[in-house]
């Protein structure tokens, strides 16, 4: 038996197609960017419990890291009648792991925790202690952080922290946030759990104006509002992610690969965030048409297809926020009567263009 499955091996941040076969001694798992491997039956782990419509994700006792992803309903369903355990419900062995790691009294709680976790991960998100989230966006930044320079000097702090807070102009209920800027190979910008939001070099290059920069920002602010970051880890890792932070030591999950692919949201996770930026774009009066502008741009410059040069990485934003027709047609100009204010004067702007020197 046998079907197609998407890995994460946990050393690079992006997963593989691969094909996966029942082996007599495991499953097999191959494809043309993995070293042919075998997981044995008997370590595998469900990494939330199987629920019908979603797909199965597993992991392995002796490859900490990697994640395999099954979507295939009757291969998945063939594998948990082989591997009952990976039907659901705690798995004891790593119950009692938990437990010598935080001793038992924390136990209960965990356990609501976990079934919490596993049905409803965007109410989780909303009660994860702001230190927990914090842990959480440090461990993301640092899986990227190595990959290229960060933008900090003291005028590049005070310039974002200007424009940080022209978008909190009218908006006194905004979340908390912080924003970096990363000199990384790729267009893009993130919103991290903890409210830190990372956006590149290459995008505020590729921005023609400040008011474009603004609009990603509200965006990317309106994830943080929805806490869409923390809920999507929680997804994505289960109980292994609560593991992690409340036993604070351990492996980071800064190893874990593909930590930003992860950070890839939902169509809903999308529109509420766009409709998040209108609203925040329109008290601050900010002229959103510099959003849908950029969005445009992204849209046209994806269909090239062009390999090379700034643009040649434009489908990393594209990846992790896909800019539809309906979400360019979802944003509205400044209704009537409320005149546009500047973003960032002209020496501001000038200086955000070269942040990262
Ligand atoms: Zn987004």
């Amino acid at each position: 038996m046998r079907t197609d499955a998407r890995f994460f091996d946990g050393e690079i941040a992006r997963d593989h197609a691969v094909s996966l076969e029942l082996v007599p001694d495991g499953l097999a798992i191959g494809g043309p960017e993995v070293t042919p491997r075998v997981w044995s039956l008997a370590g595998l782990a469900a990494v939330a419990p199987m629920r019908a419509g979603y797909p199965l994700r597993l992991s392995h006792e002796a490859f900490p890291g990697a994640r395999l992803v099954i979507t295939q309903e009757s291969f998945a369903r063939e594998l948990v009648r082989l591997v009952p355990h990976l039907a659901g419900g705690p798995n004891l062995k790593r119950a009692g792991r938990l437990a010598a790691i935080i001793g038992a009294s924390a136990l209960a709680a965990i356990a609501v925790l976990y079934l919490t976790l596993s049905y409803a991960p965007q109410s989780l998100a909303f009660i994860l202690p702001d230190s927990w989230r914090k842990n959480l966006g440090d461990q993301v930044e640092a899986s990227f952080a190595g990959d290229g320079k960060l933008c900090a000097t003291s005028s590049s702090n005070a310039l974002l922290r200007t424009l940080s807070a022209r978008l909190m102009e009218d908006n006194p209920d905004a979340p908390p946030f912080e924003l970096k800027v990363y000199d990384l190979s790729m267009l893009n910008a993130f919103a991290l759990p903890g409210g830190r939001i990372v956006m590149t070099r290459k995008l505020i290059d590729a921005a023609r104006s400040a008011d474009e920069v603004a609009g990603v920002l509200a965006h990317e602010i309106g994830h943080v509002q929805h806490r869409h970051a923390e809920a999507q880890l929680i997804r994505a890792m289960g109980i292994e992610l609560l593991l992690q932070i409340v036993s604070g030591g351990g492996d980071s999950i800064s190893g874990f690969a593909g930590l930003l692919a992860i950070l890839r949201f939902s169509r809903d996770a999308e529109r509420e965030a766009d409709s998040y930026a209108q609203d925040m774009l329109v008290k601050a009066a900010i002229d959103p048409t510099g959003l849908k502008r950029f969005f445009e741009e992204l849209k046209k410059l994806e269909g090239k297809g062009d390999s090379g040069g700034l643009f040649g990485t434009m489908t990393d934003i594209m990846s992790t926020h896909p800019v539809t027709d309906e979400r360019i047609d979802a944003i509205k100009p400044l209704p009537q009567g409320v005149t546009a204010r500047p973003t960032l004067n002209d020496t501001d702007w000038a200086g955000l263009r070269k942040i990262c020197g």
